[in-house]
């Protein structure tokens, strides 16, 4: 009865060691060999060899042909994710643009669409109406490409709830909008909705050279941020984290859309960049001192409509972290560009669905042996 004395399913078993052996290639520096797998993951050759069998008839490992053998000894083939298997649908619906993409299982983006119009007129639906749209036209690429598509994610600039409802999301004016059941009808694909913000952290972390914890800072129509914190997002204690937008920065200043007054968004929005650089960059050190201040984070990263304006904002924002961070002398805070630019959250959404299918290898053979 108990359910620690229960036998270990043999399913299951195959499915941790499937994802062991995935996780193992794509963790490698260069391809690595059977044997190579065999020894860095502890399990038998002939283990190996099956389930790279099984990951090649799934087109998520592709292995590249022997050297002509010469002497002594059979050189071994690498092992690499394929290009042409799985790969996952990142959508964005921001205030001013609509963006699409297609991300293969090795993380190259294979397709990419962007549409630029002020959503903020618009009723829900025809927003809905347009990326869908978008995201057909990613869905033909990808078919041309011979890509099958695992999934499709789609970022939004606002407050999510766990079941993908936009509770609200105050620049495009939607409130408590479901946008999964119209996504999922059109596309025919499993649909997941998160914040953009957060996206674009997740997309962040996994890009090459990304620390384990920092700030990103997406800076729209609104600011969003997502709290990485020891090489996972931090969502808060109720999923809301990183409004960063509505941090207090002047308390007695512009009114803002949330119903407060001086909120970081009023100083630090693209139209307010646009405007006045200089205040736009103060005030985001100021809040951005308070952040370091709290959660002591070494590093910021800025995106979004930020990474264009980087060198411009880089400036004024150093200065109040200068001035306001206590320990700025101990260890001065790092401030970059995002390296995935502007297009982190369609990046992230994406990469969001093609983690699902590194994470679950044997969901993905199940699914393709079923269609
Ligand atoms: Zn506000």
């Amino acid at each position: 009865m108990s359910a620690s004395r229960s036998p270990v399913r043999q399913s299951s078993v195959r499915a941790h060691n499937l994802a062991l052996v995935l996780q193992t290639v794509a963790n490698s520096a260069d391809r690595p060999s059977r044997a190579a797998v065999s020894a860095a993951t502890g399990l038998t050759r002939a283990t190996v060899s099956a389930l790279v069998d099984d990951l090649i008839a799934g087109t998520l490992l592709t292995e590249l042909d022997p050297a002509p053998r010469t002497g002594a000894g059979r050189p071994a083939a690498g092992l690499a994710l394929a290009p042409d298997g799985p790969a996952g649908l990142g959508l964005e619906i921001n205030v001013d643009y609509l963006a699409a993409c297609v991300v293969d299982l090795t993380g190259a983006v294979r397709h990419r669409f962007v549409t630029r119009a002020d959503q903020r007129l618009l009723p829900p639906c025809d927003s809905l109406a347009e990326v869908i749209r978008l995201a057909a036209r990613a869905q033909q690429a990808a078919t041309a490409d011979g890509l099958v598509l695992a999934g499709a994610a789609l970022a939004v600039p606002g407050l999510v709830a766990p079941g993908g409802l936009v509770r609200v999301a105050p620049n495009l004016g939607w409130q408590d909008v479901d946008a999964v059941t119209p996504l999922t009808a059109a596309t025919g694909l499993p649909v997941t909705v998160d914040n953009e913000a957060n996206l674009a952290a997740l997309g962040e972390l996994r890009a090459d050279g990304a620390e384990p914890t920092f700030l990103y800072v997406s800076g729209e129509i609104g600011i969003g941020a997502g709290i990485v914190l020891d090489g996972e997002l931090y969502r808060g204690g109720r999923g809301w984290s990183g409004e960063i937008g509505h941090v207090t920065v002047y308390p007695d200043g512009r009114p803002c859309r949330c119903g407060a007054n001086g909120c970081l968004e009023q100083y630090a929005g693209q139209e307010a960049v646009a405007a006045d650089p200089d205040l736009a960059a103060a005030a985001l050190g100021i809040a951005l001192s308070a952040v370091v201040n709290l959660l002591d984070l070494g590093v910021i990263v800025l995106g979004g409509g930020y990474a264009p304006e980087f060198e411009r904002l880089r400036g004024g924002i150093e200065a109040e972290l200068r001035r306001r961070v206590l320990t700025a002398d101990l260890a001065p805070v790092s401030l970059r560009a995002a390296a995935l630019g502007a297009d982190a959250a369609m990046r992230g959404a994406a990469d969001a669905v093609i983690r699902g299918v590194r994470e679950d290898p044997a969901g993905w053979l199940a699914t393709a042996q079923a269609v």
